[in-house]
């Protein structure tokens, strides 16, 4: 089997200072992927600007015999998406693989949660995402290939108790995700998704006896492949965490049609709504209307 290289392509991978995103950064430049090292440098919960952390990842890429370039810029403002997508251009000339992975924290019960709060999270991870991913998408479409890779998380698309905002920053990104596969579909561009799990400061004394088998590298080969041109599928999303890769869809039940449409025959039909054993998994509202259509004709 031939193995997957990145000669001649270059990457973008934002928050790539630390955790999961200095794995894929190494990842990539290791198998020839020239790539942007983006981290603003700030703490956990987003604050400050006092470390060089991109600069010491590029330190080790180039250390190997890799080549890479640090950015600084933030993702949370539409200037700084711009900037970052703008240094690709600037120092390689081109632009091939986007992983949008930087990310912060600000953790709290909902009732509890302060807009400063909804505000941080909302422009570092959703924000973000959009930001860096729009000036990427319109170089990736003029140049007809591209491929985005994009950090979502269980906690958005399961639910997790005190992560009202990153929850929801975090659905929005796989919405997001389904969204730009359409759109990208016939200029050469594919996105897909990852949840992942990783012991990062991020997560740290959280995952118990998961730490040890749930290292970033355990993650970053399912970017690279993700990554690269070969990558078949776009607009999915997989669970991935210390080796184990999964897929995670979005399905529709077959549903009932109920003759009279009342409250209590939505309570006396609920067994039927939820039924999951047929469904159906629809890839983009066309697809979700078109199976409505068929299911009332
Ligand atoms: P981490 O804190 O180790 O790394 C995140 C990096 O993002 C940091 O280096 C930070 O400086 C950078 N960053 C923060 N705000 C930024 C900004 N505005 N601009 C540029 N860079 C910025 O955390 P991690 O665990 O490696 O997380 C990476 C991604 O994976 C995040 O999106 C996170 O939400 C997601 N994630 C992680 C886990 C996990 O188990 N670790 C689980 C689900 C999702």
């Amino acid at each position: 089997m031939s193995s997957l290289h990145f000669d001649e392509r270059v990457a973008i991978v934002t928050g790539a200072g630390n955790g999961l995103g200095r794995s894929h950064a190494l990842e990539l430049a290791r198998r020839g992927a020239r790539v942007v090292v983006n981290d603003l440098g700030g703490s956990l919960h987003g604050d400050g600007q006092s470390t060089d952390a991109a600069q010491a990842v590029v330190d080790e890429i180039t250390a190997f015999g890799g080549t890479a370039v640090a950015n600084r810029d933030s993702v949370a403002t539409e200037e700084g998406g711009r900037a970052i997508v703008q240094t690709a251009l600037d120092e390689f000339g081109r632009l091939d693989v986007l992983v949008n992975n930087a990310g912060i924290l600000r953790d709290k019960a909902f009732h509890k949660m302060d807009g400063a709060m909804i505000d941080a999270v909302i422009d570092v991870h959703l924000k973000g995402t959009l930001f860096v991913t729009q000036p990427a998408f319109r170089a990736m479409r003029e140049a007809g290939y591209g491929r985005i890779v994009n950090t979502s998380s269980a906690s958005g698309l399961f639910g997790n108790f005190g992560q009202a905002n990153y929850g929801a920053a975090k659905a929005g990104i796989a919405g997001l995700t389904r969204v730009l596969a359409l759109e990208g579909a016939a200029y050469g561009i594919v996105a897909n998704a990852i949840a992942p799990i990783a012991a990062t400061r991020m997560t740290a004394g959280l995952l118990g006896d998961l730490t040890a088998h749930v290292t970033p590298e355990g993650v970053s080969p399912v970017v690279a492949f993700l990554a690269h041109e070969d990558c078949p599928v776009s607009g999915a999303v997989y669970s991935v965490a210390g080796g184990r890769v999964a897929k995670i869809f979005v399905g529709e039940t077959s549903g009932a049609i109920l003759e009279e449409l009342t409250a209590e025959a939505v309570r006396d039909q609920l067994s039927q709504i939820e039924d999951q054993s047929t469904y159906h998994e629809p890839t983009s509202l066309d697809m979700a209307t078109a199976i409505i259509a068929r299911a009332l004709s």
